[in-house]
């Protein structure tokens, strides 16, 4: 059997900004300000710093203007929303974006729940999820719009086959469940967690197989049907002395045998991860046109 195809992330991410930055062009060249993303980063999590980094980064390409508000880990919560309170109101800003994960102290759900839904360019307050439940419009989290739109840009059928995803988190796994089973793109969908029994048994049905659990190589090829797409969105630090950093990226998928089975497969780095971005900037694009044709409804 021939080696899976590598879908490039990477690739598909760079053609996605490129007409998120060709719209941005041709709205300021309409006379209207480029939108703006704030993003709120609490604590020094290298991790989070590192994505905060790269995503202020693709704003900026993508001729949107992106600041990052920094805060020590320990802002008390109160101090945090009334934050989120001064961006809500704020005009010049169209999305917000809190870089998870916040420190223990502060529960992550009372922040999201006082974002102005409208400037959740992450998708995650409730109303937008409680939109994407109900098939209404609203903006979907990055991480799963991002694979949807992998999966079309690579031109791989989700209509009526069957999709595996593993993983039940708010952020991946529920909302990439219903996307997956929204009109338009059909995929009937299992969900799977730490609780499923027979695991492999599930995930050898899949025509598309998604791995969001966050555990190093835990999909081996004996999971995967001969000929599935295999998504792989773990990311995950493993020790590698023999690395600068110490450690290595890896997904949840053992990579090199799923490539021997599956008929394509994302890598880690260079799969889902750009395609998060890129939908992040789809979404400030958005975010920035809605507000602008509510101004000029209201003739702002
Ligand atoms: P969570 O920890 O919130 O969710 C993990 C899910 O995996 C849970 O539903 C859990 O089940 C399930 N799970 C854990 N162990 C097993 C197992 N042995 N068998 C089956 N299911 C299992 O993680 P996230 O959804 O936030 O993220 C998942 C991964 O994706 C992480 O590695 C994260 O870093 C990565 N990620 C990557 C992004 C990207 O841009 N590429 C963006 C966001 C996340 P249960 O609910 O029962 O606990």
């Amino acid at each position: 059997m021939p080696e899976a195809n590598i879908i490039d992330g990477r690739a598909v991410a760079r053609q996605v900004r490129a007409e998120v930055r060709a719209a941005v062009d041709a709205l300021t060249a309409n006379g209207q300000r480029p939108p703006s993303l704030a993003v709120v980063l609490v604590g020094d999590n290298p991790a989070s710093l590192s994505y905060v980094r790269g995503k202020v980064r693709a704003s900026e390409e993508a001729g949107i203007k992106g600041a990052t508000l920094r805060f020590g880990a320990d802002i008390a919560e109160d101090a945090l929303l009334a934050v989120i309170d001064r961006l809500n109101a704020d005009p010049s800003v169209d999305g917000i974006l809190i870089q998870l994960p916040l420190p223990a102290h502060i529960n992550a759900g009372r922040i999201l729940a006082r974002l102005s839904p409208d400037k959740d360019v992450d998708g995650l307050h409730v109303t937008n999820a409680g939109r994407l439940a109900a098939g209404q419009v609203g903006f979907v989290p990055c991480t799963p719009a991002g694979i949807v739109e992998l999966l079309r840009r690579t031109g791989i059928p989700t209509s009526g086959r069957r999709a595996v995803v593993v993983g039940r988190s708010n952020l991946v796994g529920k909302p990439l469940a219903l996307l997956l089973m929204s009109k338009g793109t059909d995929a009937t969908v299992t969900i799977c967690h730490s609780r499923t029994r027979d695991l492999p048994c599930i995930s050898r049905r899949a025509d598309i197989l998604v791995a969001a659990i966050g555990r190093p190589n835990l999909v081996t090829s004996d999971m995967i049907r001969p000929g599935a797409a295999v998504i792989d969105v773990g990311i995950n630090r493993v020790a590698d002395p023999s690395r600068k950093r110490g450690y290595r990226l890896t997904g949840d998928v053992d990579f090199g045998a799923a490539r021997q089975v599956a008929g394509w497969v994302t890598p880690v780095p260079g799969g889902v991860g750009p395609m998060t971005i890129a939908m992040l900037l789809k979404n400030t694009l958005r975010a920035a046109r809605m507000r602008a044709e509510l101004g000029a409804r209201s003739g702002r």
